[in-house]
């Protein structure tokens, strides 16, 4: 984010480097029960992003100590693949994934019905095979059709999507190279429902407009995102291809 460059991000026919016009999504393509052993899986493309997402639970919380008599706990684990970086990614937690871990994990904690199960956890992993910026609101809304296809039960489905600004403009879901060289990175979380947000962060500058600009193209793009989760779990049942 902010890095100088003389690189344009923006052309002069407005059309972004992948050929993208300001508010239109990289293709998305999802699909539910991808695992056989996990209580809930989800597979999701997402541009250049590869992420697969598995549920465990709820059952009984180990260690005790860790178990809230009131309600499931729920924790999310995200973890990038050594492959999924142009640079092999040193293996294991770091700082950037136990903190987009604990965030990811309050977030679907406000849409889980957790009271329903007391002293127990609920587990979600977040593997990504294949970075390209946005990981963490692909990764998002692929957990909440893994937890959907566990059969938790959920006020709503969550969504994750990212907006943010490169070359002074206000563009919907950055890829790798807006991410690096644009001004700002946006990602948010919300329930399409009640227009909720349950993950709202910034890297990078842009003005009060800009970010509320940003935040309204993301709250419509939502509403495309929620569909085709809700057309991937119904197609499960029907047992159709994958949604795109
Ligand atoms: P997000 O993936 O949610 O946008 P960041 O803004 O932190 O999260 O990262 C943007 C992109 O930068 C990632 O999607 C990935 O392509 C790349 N990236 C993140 N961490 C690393 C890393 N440790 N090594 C190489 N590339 C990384």
């Amino acid at each position: 984010m902010g890095m100088k460059t003389d690189m344009r991000l923006i052309d002069d026919n407005g059309l972004r480097i992948d050929g993208r016009l300001p508010n239109q999504l990289r293709p998305i393509k999802m699909q539910v029960g991808v695992l056989k052993r996990a209580d809930g899986s989800a597979y999701i493309e997402w541009g250049g992003n590869k992420i697969i997402t598995a549920v465990y639970g709820p059952h009984e919380a180990y260690p005790k100590h860790m178990q809230d008599p009131n309600r499931a706990v729920v924790r999310a684990r995200y973890n990038m693949a050594s492959f999924s970086v142009d640079e092999r990614k040193r293996p294991g937690p770091d700082r950037r994934s136990v903190e987009l871990s604990k965030v990811i994990s309050e977030a679907l904690t406000s849409v889980i019905f957790g009271d329903k199960f007391p002293r127990t956890s609920i587990e979600v992993y977040i593997e990504v095979l294949q970075a390209d910026a946005g990981t963490r609101v692909a990764g998002i809304t692929a957990a909440s059709l893994a937890l959907a296809d566990a059969g938790i039960p959920m006020r709503d489905i969550i969504v994750g999507c990212a907006a943010g600004k490169v070359d002074g403009v206000v563009v919907l879901d950055l890829n790798k190279e807006e991410d690096n060289y644009g001004e700002a990175d946006v990602p948010m979380a919300i329930l399409p429902r009640t227009g909720e947000i349950a993950l709202l962060q910034m890297d990078g500058n842009m003005t009060y407009e800009e970010l509320t600009a940003a935040m309204d193209m993301i709250t419509e793009a939502a509403k495309k995102i929620h569909q085709m989760q809700v057309d991937t779990l119904k197609s499960k049942y029907r047992g159709d291809e994958d949604v795109e």
